[in-house]
């Protein structure tokens, strides 16, 4: 008994050395934590968060992948991720050095078109969402092990990455996002107290003046914007886009009774004086001109003279697309925008 008691023993010391001897190298570089140092996870894995078009950018077999991915370069590593996810990854890399922790370039990476081995599933790599920081440290394993301090890990967590230290087999060196892609700008300016950096937009094209139409204007389109406007104003006009003596005669009196030069010429103060602001709710001749100039501008609408939830849709489009204040509302400048 006592024999066989001392020989147990001893091979219980000679795990632990070959167990001190495996873990010696990375040791020696950074201190290995325990599972129980790390926070619980907060997120639920999903493999397919919302709003990314898994599908059709991840194909088999193969696979084949069609996602635009950014190298970043931060923290003294390079990763490629997926474009929309590369300003957060910086920042969380960058952190992740300033935090202490030292990545190693050679054992750090993000996107990878490929399987998981032995599967015809494609990794999480594949989708450009995850990264693996020191692998040869951080290894995918039902034996914890991790170098990554809490810290960091809390860091990555709190920015919508779902850490794989928390699969059952254990894969402390995968970070991968899990949040919602609308949520990436949340993540990012909760993480860095700024809004996601965009790329210079060049000077506004938008040119929001109005063009000078006077009788005998042959802009069929302007004009029938200016009846249309000048018929919600009370001076009732066909608006057949043609500028004759009649329309003439109610632009006159227009700017008689608003007290602007009665020259029977729309230009730069006549016509936003005639065009009145519109919204949601809003209804005749002027939601007739506005639908008629977004017809124009590429817009499948129906001109029936009333601003509903399919004509904000357009407005708040074409605002988008023009760099306007994008607000549904088409005051003077979204006006000035939309007659040519
Ligand atoms: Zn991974």
């Amino acid at each position: 008994m006592k024999t066989g008691t001392t020989t147990r023993k001893l091979v219980a010391i000679g795990a632990a050395l070959t167990l001190a001897l495996t873990l010696a190298p990375t040791a020696a570089s950074a201190a290995n934590y325990k599972e129980s140092d790390y926070p619980k996870a907060v997120m639920t894995y999903r493999a397919h968060p919302a709003g990314f078009n898994d599908a059709a950018e991840v194909t088999t077999p193969g696979p084949r992948c069609s996602i635009t991915t950014t190298v970043v370069s931060a923290g003294g590593v390079r990763v490629s991720v997926r474009n929309e996810l590369a300003s957060l990854v910086r920042e969380l890399l960058a952190r992740t050095k300033q935090m202490g922790y030292t990545m190693e370039a050679a054992s750090t990476g993000g996107y990878n078109c490929r399987y998981i081995g032995g599967t015809t599933t494609p990794s999480n790599h594949a989708y450009g969402r995850a990264v693996d920081i020191n692998w040869n440290q951080n290894p995918h394993s039902y034996t914890f092990r991790s170098t990554i301090p809490p810290a960091v890990v809390k860091m990555w967590m709190n920015a919508g990455f779902y850490w794989g230290g928390h699969y059952a087999k254990h894969d402390t060196m995968h970070f991968e996002y899990v949040g919602a892609k609308s949520a990436i700008g949340t993540y990012y300016k909760k993480l860095t107290g700024q809004s996601v950096p965009t790329p210079p937009t060049p000077p506004a094209a938008t040119e929001t003046s109005f063009p000078s139409l006077k009788q005998g204007s042959t802009n069929t389109a302007a004009v029938r914007t200016l009846q249309y406007g000048l018929t919600a104003r009370g001076y009732s006009l066909t608006a057949d886009g043609v500028f004759g003596a009649k329309t003439k005669a109610a632009l006159v009196k227009f700017q008689k009774a608003k007290g602007l030069a009665a020259d029977g010429i729309a230009g730069a103060k006549t016509w936003p004086a005639v065009l009145p602001t519109v919204k949601s709710g809003s209804t005749g001749a002027a939601v007739k001109a506005l639908q008629t100039e977004l017809r124009a501008a590429g817009y499948s609408l129906t001109v029936d003279g009333s601003f509903g939830a399919k004509t904000k849709a357009a407005v708040v489009a074409y605002q988008k697309a023009q760099r306007l204040t994008a607000d549904g509302i088409v005051g003077a400048k979204t006006w000035g925008s939309l007659v040519d």
